[in-house]
């Protein structure tokens, strides 16, 4: 059960221009996380899941370029961090 505390705090983030975005849900078709890309991009926030791993293919699928890399310090989100639950190997 990995908790991604990293990636809570890291610097390089995926952050969106709100008046690019035209919320056409492509980034909840293709995010393997099933993060709520467009929530974040239209509270003007960069993405701050802990769950997010960086895979960028949100930014490759929007058509609008609204999404990029982005270089900043913002502390984390106030959400708690979150437990992925993975499935475990039967006991032998
Ligand atoms: S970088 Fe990958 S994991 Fe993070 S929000 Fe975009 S698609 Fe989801």
């Amino acid at each position: 059960m990995p908790i991604r505390i990293g990636a809570r705090f890291s610097l390089i983030k995926v952050g969106g221009k709100a008046e690019l975005c035209s919320n056409c849900g492509a980034y909840a078709k293709i995010c393997p996380m099933d993060i709520p890309v467009s929530q974040y991009i239209q509270n003007g926030q960069r993405i701050l899941s802990d769950q997010c791993i960086m895979c960028q293919q949100c930014v490759n699928v929007c058509a609008k370029n609204a999404l990029s890399l982005t270089l900043g310090l913002d502390g984390g989100s106030s959400l708690p961090l979150t437990v992925r639950k993975t499935e475990t190997p039967p006991a032998s």
